[in-house]
């Protein structure tokens, strides 16, 4: 395992593992530290609108929310 330190905050897909990297991948965060790669953003029913780079419908993350989070969505 190759460990970067180049300032960049990078985390794993809550959903599948994938390495996202904030600033550079298109990700999905929510909760306290969760984030959702691209692919599974789109695949849990999310919708990006790259013009005013925001993600106009969030994807579903209910079922990757840990039970103390869920309870204040
Ligand atoms: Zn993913």
């Amino acid at each position: 395992m190759v460990q970067r330190n180049d300032g960049e905050r990078s985390s794993t897909c809550s959903d599948c593992g994938s390495p996202v990297e904030a600033g550079r991948d298109r990700g999905f965060s929510f909760g306290s530290d969760g984030v959702l790669c691209w692919a599974c953003a789109l695949r849990r029913g999310g919708s990006y609108d790259a013009r005013r780079e925001r993600w106009t419908r969030a994807p579903r993350v209910d079922d990757l929310l840990p039970r103390h989070e869920q309870e204040r969505y």
